[in-house]
């Protein structure tokens, strides 16, 4: 068989269930990195506008009444 000879090999036993759990116990959820909003205290992503206020180093850039964006700093 030609074909055959250029084929990828299939694997000859399947993993352990331990096996695979040995190499997925690295694997893990990572938390994002946040920090504490000084204007309303929440968590909020680092150099971003805050999502629940809208400010941004104090400054007030959305609005979040009404959803206009406005551009001070
Ligand atoms: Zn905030």
């Amino acid at each position: 068989m030609l074909i055959a000879k250029y084929m990828p090999h299939e694997p000859k036993r399947r993993h352990s269930k331990e096996r695979k759990g040995k190499r997925r116990a690295s694997i893990k959820l990572a938390l994002k990195k946040g920090v504490i909003c000084p204007n309303c205290s929440v968590v909020m992503l680092p150099h971003t506008v805050c999502k629940a206020c809208g400010y941004y180093k104090g400054i007030k850039v959305i609005n979040k009444k009404d959803k206009s964006v406005k551009k001070t700093a």
